[in-house]
């Protein structure tokens, strides 16, 4: 199977092509480098020890994305391409509602010209907005609240009508919980620029001393010890499931969550991160982060049935990895 990869470079789409290759599969990246780096590529090549195709496009330049349907023939696309900075969107809502959906409007346009059907798409627990109980199941109701969750559902929103009128697509919306960890190579991981949004990224600088102290958000939720649970899944065991999705047999319209179905605290997973890394991470209780929720895990039995999906990596294995990332580099 050959498949084109938007957003390749990225943090996820990278570890997912990792997987592509092993499974056999031949990969075309497009990626416009925004948030990435061009040398994820080599760094692919050397850990696989095969070869990839990447095209320096942005998907909201139509034109442009249209010479890669014209050269190659590939059979699906998997559809990371996208900015993700909640608190960015906030302040620049504009920018992302132009990025997100025009990128993939143009996409979704050119595979129905081109009779490419077979889109994986890379959908987010956040559409689940305040979920109205634990664990979370694919049919809960969905709202948003801040624009890059909006892109997000309304992609969806896209995807579903797309699919009612032609029902040759064959589609699959992952909804990603927390993804963190990095392959064990060390070479590939999450690189935020600047000071980072997520939990993982800061602790990992905290822990290297690029960065002062952990901000507990919060330590008076509802949850075991009062700090914010959520559903950290690794990387790899994500990249897993873009696969299992490519096999899947079932075609049509499907969703799925990708999380372990385990919530972590924020105090457990820091803790988790200083025994098996041998290392201090200072921290403090902050005020709470405007728009956190309590609590948020999947349930993840429906891609378990359907895709086969069995996360294998533990809290510790996560812990691990991304700071063996983040010391590498
Ligand atoms: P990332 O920023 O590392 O990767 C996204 C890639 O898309 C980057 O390489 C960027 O350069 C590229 N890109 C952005 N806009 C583009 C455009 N218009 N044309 C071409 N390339 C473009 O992010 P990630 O963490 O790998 O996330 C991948 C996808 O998964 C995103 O759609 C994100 O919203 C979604 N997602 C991520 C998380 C998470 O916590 N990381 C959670 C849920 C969903
Ligand atoms: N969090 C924190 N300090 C940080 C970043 C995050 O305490 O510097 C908490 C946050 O309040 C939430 C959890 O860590 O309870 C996960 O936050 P993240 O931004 O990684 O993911 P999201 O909130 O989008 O699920």
């Amino acid at each position: 199977m050959k498949v084109l990869v938007t957003g390749g470079c990225g943090y996820i789409g990278s570890h997912t092509i990792l997987e592509l290759l092993k499974n056999d599969m031949e990969v075309i990246i497009v990626d416009s480098l925004i948030n990435s780096k061009k040398d994820v590529i080599d760094k692919i090549k050397k850990i696989t020890g095969k070869d990839v195709t990447f095209y320096e496009i942005d998907l909201c330049d139509k034109e442009k994305l249209r010479t890669i349907f014209e050269k190659e023939k590939f059979d699906s696309v998997i559809h990371f391409a996208g900015l993700k900075a909640v608190g960015e969107s906030v302040e620049k809502p504009l920018m992302y509602y132009e990025n997100n959906l025009i990128s993939t409007i143009n996409l979704l346009d050119l595979m129905k010209e081109y009779n490419v059907k077979k889109i994986v798409f890379s959908s987010s627990a956040t559409v689940y907005g305040n979920p109205q109980s634990l664990p979370i199941k694919e049919d809960f109701p969905l709202s948003t609240t801040n624009p890059y969750g909006t892109t997000k559902l309304m992609i969806e929103t896209i995807l579903k009508d797309l699919y009612k009128s032609d029902n040759s697509f064959d589609i699959t919306i992952l909804r990603y919980f927390n993804p963190i960890g990095a392959d064990k190579s060390g070479l590939l991981g999450e690189d935020p620029n600047g000071i980072p949004n997520n939990l993982m990224p800061y602790i990992v600088r905290v822990a290297v001393g690029k960065l002062p102290i952990l901000n507990i958000f919060g330590d008076d939720y509802n949850t075991v010890d009062g700090t914010g649970v959520r559903d950290y899944i690794h990387v790899c065991d994500l990249a897993d499931g873009h696969v299992l999705a490519l096999k899947n047999k079932k075609t049509g319209l499907k969703i799925y969550n990708l999380g372990t179905g385990k919530g972590t605290s924020v105090l457990e997973l820091v803790n988790t991160f200083e025994h098996v890394n041998n290392v201090k991470v200072n921290r403090q209780i902050a005020p709470r982060r405007d728009g956190d929720i309590d609590a948020c895990y999947a349930s993840n039995e429906l891609a378990k049935q359907e895709l086969g999906f069995n996360p294998k990596y533990t809290i510790e294995d996560m812990c691990r990895d991304s700071y063996n990332f983040v010391k590498n580099n």
